[in-house]
């Protein structure tokens, strides 16, 4: 092996790594965007759409579902969950006869959407 020979070589071994890094780096910000993607998706599935409240010294609950202009479905604007007119009525039933089901979801929404950073 001549003087040139390992120059290739060295430049061949230091190209190689960081091709390496790069491609690692990038692999890890796509999982942890992926992850963080999943991550809010599950939101929905642990967001209440809704809070309890008090009238009249009985309790109720209060739908955070909108129709926004023009369409016929409802978003909930705290976890961006689409659903038709059914499901509302359906979520609002639930949580009318559970209310405790909604402390709970409310307390756990919380705790995992200030870790995402999303509140
Ligand atoms: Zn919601």
């Amino acid at each position: 092996m001549n003087f040139y020979q390992i120059i290739i070589l060295i430049i061949v071994g230091v190209v190689s790594i960081i091709a390496v890094r790069i491609s690692f780096k990038f692999d890890l910000n796509k999982y942890l965007e992926n992850r963080r993607k999943i991550k809010i998706e599950q939101l929905k599935n642990i967001c209440p759409h809704g809070r309890i409240i008090k009238i009249n010294n009985k309790f109720a609950f209060e739908s955070f579902f909108v129709s926004p202009m023009g369409t016929m479905n409802y978003v909930c604007p705290r976890c961006k969950c689409v659903v038709g007119k059914e499901d509302v009525d359906r979520i609002n039933e639930i949580y009318l006869t559970n209310p405790t089901l909604v402390f709970k979801k409310q307390k756990e929404f919380i705790k995992r959407a200030k870790k995402l950073k999303i509140i």
